[in-house]
């Protein structure tokens, strides 16, 4: 059976993450259920052998050993067992070098659940899907399918956790050759729903293995070694994109960056960047340079200096992913930050009304961005009710795969000029 599943319209082949999904694709993965209960294991065991895996489950986990739970593509765990729990577990996995995909599933309280997924998110295993016991099969089919369509691409090697291992040489070469791009995102306003910003996002067009994403390479770029130099060679690409666009549309939104706090190492970086935003005739306020919250160094001095003096040069500084750091609330009391990024988690929890602890999150959130006269970005909005629920509590911009996806600039042109048609899909219309 074949389902087309492409929600882009099929502009761009490349950030498309929906795709053909195959039943009877050739590629094999394993799935393993560990559940005490023996009808549970049946149910997503025939269940997901309609989506091609091959399966194996059991009620005991003594009777499993790790190296066969950690070679799984796809981890179903019960998280209370008798003998063994299932924090124990994926506590076991973080020591292995293949980590199976996580779906957990428990009878115990949701908020009980929802730490679990934290908890094997920290330790660095992607947790697809939660589901609270009992569930029908239906909910397991829907998660299965999303997970197939998602990874089953084996054209973006990037897009699974697994991918070729690349070396803080191999991306100095990759700089050198200029094979990084830039797509670009957009952002519109909650207010009247106009067009105000892109986000730009790297991605490596690797002559080998193709398109890659960032979590393909990102962590080696963001490696002190080579940080500053691959921010400054993201800047420019996106700066020239900018251009373009603005000749194309006349557009003059905000362009953001993101600029990892490894590269914050040097004190002449925004005398730096002032030239460079001159060169392409953009204004600094409307240059934005998103800083993850979660690897902020500790109130590091140099960190002050760039984000302070960048601030007075009327550079905006952003604060991306908030709320999944450690140190925000720290930060946002002693860096000047003029925009608020909330992390997807929350924004795409709280529209599938899985944590109610996510909602009251990016209701605060956006409270508090306010109350320090903040700009307020909500990513990852799938969907409408989303784009209207932000709105009701103050967000001040949106981007996600509802309003678009990140695309290449000729891409984003055509979404620009199906938008002010009235044609296409979602805030198009
Ligand atoms: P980020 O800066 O938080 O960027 C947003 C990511 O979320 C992008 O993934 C984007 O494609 C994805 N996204 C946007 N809307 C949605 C949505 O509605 N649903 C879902 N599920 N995902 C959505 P991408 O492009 O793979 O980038 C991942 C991360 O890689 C970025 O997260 C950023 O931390 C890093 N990154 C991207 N470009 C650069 C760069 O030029 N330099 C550095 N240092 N990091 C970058
Ligand atoms: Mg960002
Ligand atoms: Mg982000």
């Amino acid at each position: 059976m074949q389902v087309d599943l492409c929600e882009d319209g099929g502009h761009n082949p490349h950030d498309s993450i929906a795709r053909t999904l195959n039943t009877n694709s050739p590629i094999r993965r394993n799935l393993l259920v560990l559940d005490d209960e023996p009808e549970i294991c049946e149910l997503v065991e025939s269940v997901a052998s309609t989506f091609g895996f091959e399966t194996a489950s059991a009620v005991d986990p003594a009777l499993v050993s790790p190296s066969q739970i950690a070679d799984a593509d796809v981890l179903v765990l019960d998280l209370m067992m008798p003998g063994t729990d299932g924090i124990e577990i994926l506590r076991n996995l973080t020591d292995s070098t293949h980590r199976p995909d996580i779906v957990l599933i428990s009878g115990l309280d949701k908020r009980v659940l929802d730490s679990a997924s934290n908890m094997a998110r920290v330790q660095g295993l992607r947790v697809i899907g939660v589901l609270h016991k009992p569930f029908r099969p239906g909910a397991m089919r829907q998660l299965l399918e999303t997970y197939v369509n998602r990874v089953d691409a084996p054209e973006l090697p990037a897009s699974g956790a697994i991918g070729p291992q690349f070396t803080v040489r191999d991306l100095q070469q990759a700089l050198a050759r200029d094979e990084f791009v830039v797509h670009f995102q957009p952002q519109v306003s909650l207010i009247d729903e106009s067009w105000v910003g892109v986000e730009a996002l790297v991605r490596w067009q690797h002559p080998v293995y193709g398109l890659l994403y960032p979590n393909a390479f990102i962590s080696i770029a963001e490696n002190e070694a080579l940080a500053l130099a691959f921010t400054e060679h993201v800047i420019r690409i996106a700066l020239r994109q900018y251009k373009q666009l603005s000749e194309a549309l006349g557009f003059h939104g905000t362009l953001s960056v993101n600029m990892p706090p490894t590269a914050l190492t040097d004190v002449h970086f925004p005398e730096r960047l002032l030239p460079l935003l001159r060169e392409q005739q953009v204004p600094p306020g409307a240059f934005i340079l998103e800083i993850t919250e979660n690897s902020l160094p500790e109130s590091d001095k140099v960190v002050l200096d760039i984000t302070t003096r960048l601030s007075m040069r009327g550079v905006r500084v952003s604060i991306d992913d908030f709320g999944t750091g450690t140190s925000g609330l720290e930060r946002l009391h002693d860096t000047a930050f003029d925009e608020l990024k909330i992390d997807m988690v929350f924004v795409r929890n709280a529209q599938t009304g899985s944590a109610p602890a996510a909602t009251a999150i990016v209701e605060s959130a956006a409270a508090l961005g306010h109350r320090l006269k903040m700009n307020v970005v909500a990513e990852g909005v799938e969907n409408r009710p989303t784009i209207d629920w932000l709105r009701s509590v103050g967000c001040d911009v949106a981007q996600g795969f509802e309003v678009g996806r990140p695309m290449p600039t000729e891409d984003l042109i055509a979404w620009a000029n199906a938008r002010q048609a009235g044609v296409g899909s979602g805030l198009a219309q």
